[in-house]
């Protein structure tokens, strides 16, 4: 499994916006976005502004780095989306939205993608009752997704899910905090999804 190790900060510098990638301290006055929320480098400040092509590629780069995938896996996700029936935009989004990953970490047991992609590797979760540590696993609705019986006094999820409560859950999944346990309900509902993420240009660009 590849993983990114440069500073993720400066991937949010780059897509000019927060992309929420360190949990906690994305909230917190530490953020570097708040402090510098120009593009990272020397020229940072002097950037061109980006015509259709930058404008394709950021959109692109954006949806890659906020869900934390490369960019082999992201095209295959994008060969896949156009063999699915309805919106390649929609179905790509949906694609990314049932990863493991992404589904742990909507439910609340981790405060950001890359920290439920940690926990998923590190077996500490369960999708119907067996042991799943693949984070790009897709997630199908009926699915059950819980924490493995040793992991439910982990303090890193602990803490995620009681900083969770102000987030909410999706309306495509339910949690059970009790339980530690949450049902994939239906489909993610690509209208909501999309709002930060323009799938447009991703489109436009993969079909040249
Ligand atoms: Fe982005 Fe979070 Fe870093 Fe702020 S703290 S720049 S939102 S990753």
């Amino acid at each position: 499994m590849s993983k990114y190790l440069k500073s993720v900060c400066k991937l949010c510098r780059r897509e000019g916006e927060k992309l929420f990638l360190k949990g906690q301290r994305c909230d917190s006055p530490k953020c570097s976005f708040e402090r510098r929320s120009y593009p990272p480098g020397q020229h940072g400040q002097q950037l061109p502004k980006a015509k259709d092509y930058g404008r394709q590629l950021r959109a692109k780069q954006k949806a890659k780095r906020i869900y934390g995938v490369f960019e082999k896996p992201f095209r295959n996700y994008y060969a896949k989306a156009t063999r699915q029936r309805g919106g390649v935009g929609d179905n790509l989004l949906r694609l990314l939205e049932c990863r493991l990953d992404n589904v742990v970490y909507r439910l609340g047991f981790a405060t950001s993608r890359q920290q439920a992609r940690q926990l998923v590797a590190h077996n500490h979760f369960l999708v119907n009752r067996k042991r799943v540590n693949i984070p790009s696993y897709h997630a199908e609705v009926g699915d059950v997704i819980q924490t493995q019986e040793k992991s439910r006094n982990v303090a890193v999820i602990q803490e995620a899910l009681e900083r969770s409560e102000h987030r909410g859950t999706p309306d495509w999944l339910e949690l059970n905090m009790d339980r530690q346990e949450g049902v994939v309900r239906a489909l993610p509902n690509a209208e909501l999804l999309a709002a930060n993420i323009q799938t447009q240009p991703i489109v436009e660009l993969y079909s040249k």
